[in-house]
């Protein structure tokens, strides 16, 4: 599972996906946007309409799929919630990982319950160019013993480890950054998939910054 905002979805997040999937072997990857995100204020466009982009960003990809499961939900979006209903749907003996980039895993302590998290999953830490800081004290010791070294020693078991991987593509890009151009009325092609960028312009999205 790749969660997140997908305000709007850009190939950072798609090139990520194709490359964790190849570099774990995993079955599928499913993006799973966020309806309420619980740490951030409001996405600039609905919920169902980051699905949309999000589904038309994917496409065809293999082993990719866009999942919908946190629009069902009212409430804030919590990824312990999404990973509960994973497990529910693939057993308990499935390797069930979830993936996030640095910047969002040295907020992990601030989730719902961060250390169910690790209960129901694995955590894969991917590197973001732009994003450095030290880990605090708090999520050091919440990561303690937990971490391996490489992607055979994760998939071991199905769920409790912490592996951060270095993919091939590294993206210096952010959602903020697109949206930010498209507010300014800047060129954003090849930053997110064409018929991502054709919808955007359509609906006239993201144009009052
Ligand atoms: P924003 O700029 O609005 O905060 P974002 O581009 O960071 O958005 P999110 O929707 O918050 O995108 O990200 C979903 C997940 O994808 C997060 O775990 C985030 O760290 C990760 N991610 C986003 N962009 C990249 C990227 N360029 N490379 C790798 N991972 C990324």
């Amino acid at each position: 599972m790749l969660g997140g905002t997908f305000d709007p979805v850009h190939i950072g997040h798609l090139r990520s996906a194709v490359e964790l999937h190849e570099a774990l072997t995993l079955d599928r990857v499913h993006l799973v946007p966020a309806s309420k995100p619980p740490l951030r204020g409001e996405p600039q466009v609905t919920s169902q309409e980051r699905l949309a982009l999000l589904r038309l960003g994917i496409g065809d990809t293999p082993g990719l799929v866009a999942d919908g499961r946190e629009l069902e939900r009212d409430g804030p979006s919590y990824s312990v919630d999404t990973l509960a209903s994973l497990r529910e749907e693939y057993g308990s003996q499935a390797r069930l990982v979830m993936a996030l980039g640095h910047d969002a895993f040295l907020r992990l302590t601030e989730w719902h319950s961060p250390g169910r998290l690790f209960e129901l999953a694995h955590l894969v830490v991917i590197d973001r160019p732009d994003h450095k800081s030290p880990l605090s004290p708090a999520l050091a010791e919440l990561i303690a013993g937990r971490e391996v070294d490489s992607p055979g020693v994760l998939m071991q078991r199905p769920a409790g480890g912490l592996l951060r991987l270095t993919l091939p593509t590294r993206l210096a890009l952010s959602a903020t950054a697109i949206r930010q151009r498209l507010a300014e009325g800047l060129s954003v092609r090849y930053l997110l998939p064409e018929a991502v960028e054709r919808r955007i312009n359509a609906n006239s999205l993201y144009r009052d910054g």
